[in-house]
């Protein structure tokens, strides 16, 4: 195990040295060498959003999930349970939710990575699965699984994230319709906590994710739009075929920037580019993108075939723009590792690294069109940077027991409305054009959109979100507070765990 000490507060040298002794730990500068321990204090107060940065006391590099039983069980059991506690995995929240301010950090990217896959034999009836360790990022699980020619169902767009870090989310991509969000997919975890938790309720070290065939190939199609209640309504139409579509997805194009940003991924040429500037205000469009895998081993041609038919079938019953539709066929990994080209790209321009003032929110089906006039009034089409997300997913595809705050659905009408948008406004805040005045605006604006949103018609709640006080989580959660609220009791009653989700407020 390996301690990191930035302060010199008596009380957390006294658990370090009483958690460490027979233990490799890190107790002054020197020994850690000034960089490396530079380079670990920034990494724990900061993350992908850098909006917020909050310094720990104390980093923890454990080397095996025991360190981690150990830091907490000594931690609960002491006069020192009132400095906090945060598992971080990769690092990739927006408002410091993997941050402790004055507390420990426990960087989870340090136990080795540990994944064994089982590849279910055709006389056996369980399914297979992968035992992977919290700290492990999902591109490498992907790796790890595709040499026995498996990979898990349920995926998040970029890959490099955590196990622990999207399993205490949920974890929603082009595959949630289908299979339901990654927290849907998990068979074991071996640390006592709940599922969708925020982090709230324990650690995850290690979780059994369920898996299934992968396919070699994936034909990967997108069709335009300049209407939103088409672009909708073929949106659920596909997700209403799930024996043959594999992946739904789609995102609204406000200028051409944002066209172009979000095809660096994608290989085919689109002969595509359309006016957005029409006489009176600006023009909108809206791009569909799906998803065929294809088993079929690369030269050989009947399987190929029938993909292709199955591509076809889909289309002739969608109303795209007339010819505005576009194919390619890539490789597995490549297709589910799509962002990370993005990322490449925008790193080589120096715009990764930058202010990214995101905001997720569920809308129901009901308020989506609402909310879309919502958000179109409060960005300017021309100068937004990043793209914006919107897709279906389906309410029975969620298990109600888990943490995550669904918008209740809509009384009335015939039967429980299904559908619920995803909507993604994963905006980035170049300093060069946007200093912080200008981020502090976009903050404010993204506020009072979700403000808006949870309110009156529309009904939507925050995924990923960061809310300013222990009575907007309440409403967050609504109808369901008082069981987190129970949870949180029973798991961590002194609130020790994850204060940078700033939902429970510390016991002293
Ligand atoms: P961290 O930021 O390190 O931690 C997040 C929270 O989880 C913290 O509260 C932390 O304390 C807790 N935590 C971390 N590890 C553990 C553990 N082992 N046990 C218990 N608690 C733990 N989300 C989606 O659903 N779909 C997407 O397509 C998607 N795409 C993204 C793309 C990018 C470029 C980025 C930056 C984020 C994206 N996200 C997406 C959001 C992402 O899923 C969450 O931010 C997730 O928490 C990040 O994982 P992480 O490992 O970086 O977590």
């Amino acid at each position: 195990m390996e301690f990191a000490l930035f302060c010199t507060k008596v009380n957390i040298l006294i658990l370090i040295l009483a958690l460490c002794s027979p233990c490799k730990f890190i107790q002054s500068p020197m020994d850690y060498g000034p960089s490396n321990l530079l380079e670990t204090k920034s990494s724990a107060s900061l993350d992908f959003g850098r909006i917020v940065f909050n310094s720990p006391s104390a980093v923890l590099r454990p080397q095996s999930p025991r360190d981690i039983s150990l830091l907490l069980t000594f931690h609960s059991a002491s006069s020192f349970s009132k400095v906090a506690v945060a598992a971080r995995g990769a690092g990739h929240s927006i408002y410091g939710q993997a941050q402790a301010i004055d507390g420990i950090v426990i960087e989870m990217d340090s136990i080795p990575s540990d994944i064994y896959v089982h590849k279910k034999r055709d006389d056996e009836s369980g399914v297979s699965y992968a035992d992977v360790g919290g700290g492990v990022l999902w591109v490498e699980l992907l790796e790890e699984s595709l040499k026995l020619g498996l990979a898990p169902r349920s995926w998040t767009d970029y890959l490099y994230l955590s196990i622990g870090g999207t399993l205490s989310n949920g974890g929603i991509s082009g595959q949630t319709f289908k299979y339901g969000p990654q927290i849907s997919n998990v068979l074991q975890l071996d640390v006592v906590t709940v599922l969708g938790g925020l982090g709230q309720f324990g650690i995850i070290t290690r979780a059994r994710i369920l898996l299934q065939d992968a396919p070699q190939k994936v034909k990967w199609i997108r069709a335009f739009y300049d209407d939103f209640d088409t672009f909708t309504g073929d949106q659920e139409l596909l997700v209403s075929m799930p024996e043959l579509v594999d992946y739904v997805e789609g995102f609204i194009v406000p200028n051409e920037q944002s066209l172009l940003s979000t095809s660096v991924a994608f290989p085919a040429h689109l002969g595509f580019m359309p006016d957005f500037h029409h006489v009176s205000s600006a023009k909108v469009y809206y791009c569909i993108e799906f998803a065929v895998h294809d088993f079929q081993a690369e030269g050989t041609s009947a399987e190929q075939v029938s993909s292709s038919l199955v591509v076809e079938k889909i289309s002739k019953q969608m109303s795209y723009m007339p010819s505005l539709v576009y194919s390619v066929e890539v490789s597995y990994f490549d297709f589910l590792n799509r962002v990370r080209m993005e990322e490449m790209n925008l790193r080589s321009r120096g715009l990764w690294e930058i202010p990214h003032p995101w905001l997720n929110m569920f809308v129901p089906k009901s308020g989506i069109k609402e909310f879309k006039d919502l958000l179109l009034e409060n960005i300017s089409p021309n100068d937004f940077e990043g793209p914006i997300l919107i897709y279906p997913l389906l309410r029975d595809k969620w298990d109600a027991n888990t943490s995550v705050a669904l918008p209740d659905a809509p009384t009335g009408g015939d039967g429980v409305e299904q559908v619920v948008y995803i909507v993604g406004m994963l905006r980035s805040a170049n300093p060069a054009s946007c200093a912080a005045g200008c981020l502090d605006d976009i903050l404010r604006r993204n506020r009072q959109i979700a403000e808006a949103a949870s309110a009156g018609r529309i009904g939507g709640k925050q995924y990923l979100a960061h809310h300013p006080s222990l009575l907007h989580w309440r409403d967050h959660f609504g109808r369901h507070w008082n069981r987190f609220a129970a949870r949180k009791n029973l798991f961590d009653p002194l609130g020790v765990l994850a204060p940078g989700q700033g939902i429970f407020p510390r016991v002293h």
